[in-house]
């Protein structure tokens, strides 16, 4: 048994300051994670600063057309907003293709962001894990790593990312916005995912008591195109084996332009830039297509459990951006 304590923030400043000034200290959102990991003993916190009553539940429009989606919407709320559904549906299906509709309902978005990875040896507490306590190996490496990354990977970590939504956000450039004790700052969503290089305890550049506070999603000519497939080992509340957000114009039978991430491979959520570099000005084609999966997966390294991936996010790539080449045309 661990004690506990547990503070309620009314407002941004304070929430910031009681965690900030306390290393003890952590946020309690929808405490899907949080909760699961305290009682695993996998993370140690002394206290819990609920920060529900913050007024960040909001999903606007701002008057440039970005959408600014409320660190605090739950991802159900977020699913369902129909100019999400609209302009970004890809986004709004990665939510709902995300853990069970009762989770969704608790699950906040800066949680969902922050959400820790699944690798059994990191959850057991007990497992030599570099990232749970750096510096004592990675029993994944040689282990059971059937749902390991194949891109990203050092030698210190090979686990995969496992959000769903934050696919989606990589492949259109979202913003993250934070607020610590050094004022507001935003983060381009790419450079918020850390590779796990020597420090795979570094996952994200938050500060202790850093708070996120929206998400903004700017305006993309290509997203209202844009898809989200999820592969796993059953239809519902499972996490991805693969997956991919794809969006892509065609003009005069070539491709004019391309966004495409995958998931369930890699130790961030993955932007398949290689693929895009080999897809623009490229003939709208099927062979094209595969030439740019096989350039994205060129790099991969698997291990003995994982090796099926590679093929696996070659064809999830192709599928992908065949369908959104294809809804295009209809
Ligand atoms: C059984 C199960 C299945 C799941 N399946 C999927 C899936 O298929 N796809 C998927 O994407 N996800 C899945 N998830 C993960 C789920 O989406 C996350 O647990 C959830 O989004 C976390 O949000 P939360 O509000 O509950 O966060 P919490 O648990 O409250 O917090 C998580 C972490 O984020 C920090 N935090 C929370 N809010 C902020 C903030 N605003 N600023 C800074 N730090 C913050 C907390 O301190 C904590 O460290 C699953 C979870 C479970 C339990
Ligand atoms: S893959 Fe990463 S999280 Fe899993 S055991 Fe290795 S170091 Fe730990």
């Amino acid at each position: 048994m661990q004690p506990l304590s547990y503070a309620r923030a009314n407002d941004v400043d304070s929430a910031i300051t009681l965690v900030a000034g306390d290393p003890g200290s952590g946020f309690l959102a929808g405490g899907t994670t949080k909760v699961d990991l305290l009682r695993l003993g996998v993370e140690h916190t002394d206290r819990l600063v609920d920060i529900n009553d913050l007024p960040l539940t909001a999903v606007e429009e701002l008057a440039d057309g970005t959408i600014r989606i409320g660190a605090l919407a739950r991802m159900s709320d977020v699913a369902r907003t129909p100019i999400l559904r609209h302009r970004f549906p890809a986004v709004s299906e990665a939510l709902l293709l995300g853990a069970s509709e009762q989770l969704r309902n608790m699950a906040s978005m800066g949680g969902n962001l922050c959400q820790r990875v699944r690798c059994t040896y990191f959850r057991d507490g007990v497992s030599p894990c570099n990232k749970r306590e750096p510096e004592t190996g990675c029993s994944a490496r040689e282990g059971l790593n059937r749902g390991h990354a194949i891109l990203g990977v050092s030698e210190s970590c090979i686990a995969t990312h496992p959000s769903d939504v934050a696919v989606a956000l990589v492949a259109f450039d979202a913003l993250v916005h934070t607020t610590g004790l050094d004022g507001e700052r935003t983060i381009p969503i790419d450079d918020f995912y850390l590779l796990p290089g020597d420090t795979p305890q570094a996952e994200h550049p938050l500060a202790h008591g850093e708070l996120i506070t929206a998400i903004d999603l700017r305006p993309s000519p290509l997203a209202a195109g844009s898809l989200y497939l999820k592969f796993r080992d059953r239809q519902s509340y499972e996490f991805a084996l693969v997956s991919v957000c794809a969006a892509l114009a065609v003009k005069d039978g070539l491709v004019a332009d391309v966004c495409v991430a995958l998931g369930g491979v890699g130790t961030k959520p993955w932007r398949a830039r290689r693929a895009e570099q080999v897809l623009r000005g490229a003939p709208a084609s099927d062979e094209s297509l595969a030439r740019a999966a096989a350039a994205e997966l060129s790099v991969a390294t698997p291990r003995a459990g994982n090796a099926f991936k590679v093929a696996m996010a070659e064809r999830a790539l192709v599928r992908g951006l065949r369908q959104s080449m294809n809804g295009q045309a209809a």
